[in-house]
């Protein structure tokens, strides 16, 4: 029987109380990591994730009332970190259309075994944003850029970036100290794999940590095709040839990223492969979308509507109680059970990346 310390609890700013041995899922993995999507609406509208045709003037997102408030947010970030999870990412949508994030961000940060909290963004308001991201205690940013070719990263945005915008908040997070910031690039054949090795030479020596995403088929809009993904061997081949690099091992447990230092010390890359080599045996991670659904893997046909039981005044112990037995029933692992043929003629519904951000 799982070893759980609840017990009921008359003072209300009470948090609830830690567990003592971690919530293991179906398959033995921990809940460490919990993303929280803040609204759906986006600045841009990359191909791979928001195409316009779909996402059009008329597109109907969420209305304020259907996202969850601060408190709720705050509510479910508090019954996770109970039930074990220690890192935080804040992303969207574009979590930095969010005009009130700093207040959130302060009332994370200070919730009991929370370690890191970080943003994914892509990065067009971080400027303007990045004191302010670090007076509120947001650690670190993962900085969404496709690549350092103008046109190409205008054409990825879905024609609404501006990479000299991007840079420059850049250049602003690494002044603030939102470091060490990690850029994820989502590798397209055809599209931009012709420019990864100027876009790795733009950033060695920086102590900015590029990390090459294989493209997914996440949801069901983005006509994604097996024969439009550029296996992580390849790419690792083509810069091997350039750079001499060298694998070094995990952070941490959960860890997506394939981690390579350049031989020559000019810093770190990252290979997060989630087609050609699946990693879901170390998948730690929940996934709250902007509306309150609790979504256990990225490739989720369903999810828990948490919003509701909120809304009907679940109180702390309550919603610590649900996201236990949502954990505890968990036995994802859609990348490795992947067909691509099914894929590409989306067989199966699936929640759209915008929703869940990653
Ligand atoms: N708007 C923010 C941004 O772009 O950084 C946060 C949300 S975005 C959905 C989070 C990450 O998902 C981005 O790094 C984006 O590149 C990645 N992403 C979106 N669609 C993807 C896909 N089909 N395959 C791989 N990565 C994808
Ligand atoms: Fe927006 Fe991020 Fe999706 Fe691009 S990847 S459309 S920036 S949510
Ligand atoms: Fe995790 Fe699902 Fe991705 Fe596997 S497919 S790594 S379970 S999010």
């Amino acid at each position: 029987m799982h070893n759980t310390r609840m017990k009921s609890r008359s003072n209300p700013n009470e948090m609830p109380a830690r567990h003592t041995v971690p919530l293991a899922d179906a398959l033995a993995r921990p809940l460490q990591d919990l993303r929280i999507s803040l609204l759906d609406q986006c600045n841009f509208r990359c191909p791979y994730c928001m195409p316009e045709a779909k996402f059009h003037s008329e597109y109907e997102f969420l209305k304020r009332q259907q996202r969850l408030t601060y408190d709720e947010i705050i509510k479910v970030a508090a019954a996770a970190s109970s039930l074990g999870v220690s890192k935080i990412r804040l992303t969207g949508g574009e979590p930095l259309l969010d005009k009130n994030i700093c207040e959130l961000i302060e009332r994370i940060v200070t919730l009991p075994g929370v370690e890191d909290l970080a943003m994914t963004t892509n990065g067009m308001l971080l400027k303007s944003f990045a004191d302010r991201l670090v007076a509120a205690g947001l650690h670190r940013v993962t900085v969404s850029l496709d690549s350092i070719d103008k046109d190409i990263f205008r054409n990825m945005s879905g024609g609404r970036g501006d990479l000299d915008q991007v840079l420059e908040g850049l250049k602003a997070a690494g002044d603030a100290g939102l470091g060490p910031i990690k850029i994820n690039v989502v590798v397209q054949k055809g599209v931009n794999d012709h420019t990864i090795l100027e876009l790795l030479e733009h950033f060695r020596g920086t102590g900015t940590i590029v990390r090459l995403i294989e493209f997914m088929d996440v949801g069901n809009r983005n006509g994604w095709q097996m024969n439009q993904v550029v296996p992580s061997r390849e790419l690792l081949e083509q810069i091997q040839k350039r750079w001499p690099l060298r694998a070094v091992g995990k952070n941490y447990p959960g860890e997506v990223a394939r981690r390579y230092e350049y031989v020559d010390g000019a810093g770190e890359i990252g290979f997060i492969s989630s087609v050609t080599e699946p990693f879901c045996g170390d998948c730690s991670r929940a996934r709250l979308s902007a509306d309150g659904m609790l979504y256990t893997c990225l490739f989720a046909n369903q999810g828990t509507d948490l919003r509701e039981s909120l809304r009907k005044g679940a109180d702390d112990d309550e919603m610590q109680g649900i996201l236990s037995s949502i954990w505890l029933q968990r036995a994802d692992r859609y990348s490795e059970l992947r067909h691509p043929d099914l894929a590409e003629h989306h067989v199966l519904k699936k929640v759209e990346m915008y929703r869940i951000g990653g």
